[in-house]
């Protein structure tokens, strides 16, 4: 059954990569790029993963666009159990540091270790289970909600549910007909965005992985979608390794560290309270978000007392 549910899990990847190449040519081109780039297979399978992940000196060019260095000497290290924020200016290269933990690509040059590994010497279908990607748009696949959260894996229905309640999911899939067995995707039900995440932080969950990635909601949620979002996403955190890429004000002052990523280097590195002080890049950006309202009164209050 391993074999079959290494399958499952790959369609399901291709499934997902399928999906988001839909959209953009650009993005078609992008994954031709990640399969002739990317190994599926070989490499090492290890008994244990910690979270840890370290880059050292990343230079990286995305092969569809030869013309643009897009990290320039990236270093930085995550320890376990660490919560580290990236933040800075859209298009800074924040998804791209993401893409390359996941080894969607491969660095022009510099190493990227995960646990003690060079991420080149792990077998990419193993360790992609042990790394669990939660984004704004999740692509669920065509199937039903319980293999959406199982992800190709023996899961019990105890366990789902209990998955699913901490990810503030099983309340709306009750409310379904066919509850668990529902099916999503083209010809299933319609989930918002919201509940999407949610299923995606339950298979997260599921997934108990030794690395959280997050990409934080910018806010196309209601109010309501997202507190139960945000409690989900802040039991997932707990306890785990976390890189998140951070729009939100209380996420990054709970970080152990935010590192600051501007056309394509790091500009900053520290806690929220260092870089405040620090009168940089950091400052001008909290200070937006401030200007353009985007901040609730906790935080209001705690940049105040700065
Ligand atoms: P945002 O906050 O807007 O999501 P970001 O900091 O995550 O931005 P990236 O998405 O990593 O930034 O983008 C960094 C640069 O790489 C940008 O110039 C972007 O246009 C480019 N880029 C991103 N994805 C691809 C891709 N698949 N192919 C080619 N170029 C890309």
């Amino acid at each position: 059954t391993l074999q079959v549910a290494m399958a499952f899990a790959l369609m399901s990847a291709l499934y997902g990569d399928f999906m988001k190449a839909v959209g953009a040519s650009v993005r078609i081109f992008d994954l031709l790029d990640r399969k002739a780039t990317v190994p599926n297979d070989g490499g090492e399978i290890m008994t244990r993963l910690s979270g840890r992940v370290e880059f050292k000196d990343i230079f990286f060019t995305y092969p569809s666009r030869p013309e643009t260095q897009v990290l320039k000497g990236i270093s930085f290290t995550v320890n376990p159990g660490e919560m580290v924020a990236l933040v800075g200016p859209s298009g800074g290269g924040k998804s791209t540091i993401v893409n390359l933990i996941e080894r969607f690509y491969d660095p022009d040059s510099g190493t990227i270790t995960l646990g003690d590994r060079p991420l080149t010497e792990l077998d990419p279908q193993w360790f992609r289970q042990k790394v669990s990607m939660v984004s704004q748009e999740p692509t669920l696949f065509a199937s039903s909600i319980k293999d959406n959260i199982a992800y190709g894996q023996d899961a019990s229905i105890e366990k789902i549910e209990a998955v699913s309640k901490e990810a503030n999911a099983h309340e709306f899939i009750s409310t379904f007909e066919e509850g668990y067995e529902t099916l999503v995707g083209e010809r299933g039900v319609r989930l918002s965005g919201g509940q999407k995440q949610r299923v995606a932080i339950a298979q997260a969950l599921k997934m108990d992985p030794a690395l959280l990635l997050l990409d934080e909601a910018t806010s196309a949620l209601d109010a309501e979608s997202e507190h139960l979002v945000q409690e989900a996403i802040d039991r997932a955190m707990k306890g785990r390794t976390v890189i998140v890429i951070a729009h939100r004000l209380s996420t990054v002052r709970n970080a152990s560290k935010v590192i600051v990523i501007d056309k394509g280097v790091i500009a900053e590195i520290g806690t929220h309270d260092e870089l405040l002080a620090n009168d940089g890049v950091y400052k001008k950006l909290v200070l937006r978000q401030l200007n353009a309202g985007a901040v609730n009164a906790a935080d209001l209050a705690a940049i105040r007392e700065q």
